[in-house]
């Protein structure tokens, strides 16, 4: 299992090959957008959150929104370190936790009121290339946090798929 500067030595290194490749692949300015948010998901979004560690140091302050994520879910399980899941799981509970601060700041007339949702659909809809380049290099670097960690698979997959197999 690699250590929080490891991994974070890992995310920056690969994020200019992941970016080149999708570069590549899809075009400018989209390899940009992939190697950057590869490197920012290696830094802030890492399967780590689960725990006190460097990623979880990086949010400052705001770390105290993780706080309910680290109590419900276990370190290194199946829902923080599985494949796709970890990366779904972490996008939603961001976006709860976004939707509610728009809420409160909503309510407490900090901003006008916005329909978040129907914006963040509207986005989607307007430029989809750029939600799955997003998504994409979000699961890619917690791709690269599984492999460094030493095991793609966590342990409950592994007993699952043992046991149905
Ligand atoms: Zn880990």
């Amino acid at each position: 299992m690699a250590s929080g500067i490891n991994h974070d030595r890992a995310s920056m290194k690969w994020s200019v090959p992941f970016g080149l490749c999708i570069n590549l692949i899809i075009g400018s300015p989209y390899g940009l957008i992939a190697g950057v948010t590869f490197c920012l998901g290696g830094l802030w979004l890492s399967p780590d959150l689960d725990t006190c560690s460097e990623a979880l140091k990086k949010w400052g302050f705001l770390k105290l929104i993780w706080f309910p994520y680290r109590k419900l879910i276990p370190h290194r399980s199946l829902f923080s370190h599985g494949p796709l899941i970890g990366t779904t799981i972490r996008i939603i509970y961001l976006n709860i936790c976004l939707a509610l601060l728009v809420a409160i700041a909503t309510y407490l007339r900090i901003i006008p009121e916005i329909q978040l949702h129907i914006y963040l659909l509207e986005s989607i809809n307007n430029n989809p290339k750029l939600f799955i380049t997003i998504l994409l290099s979000l699961e890619a670097s917690a791709w690269l946090h599984l492999i460094k960690d030493g095991d793609p698979l966590p342990n409950e997959f592994l007993s699952w798929w043992h046991k149905y197999k």
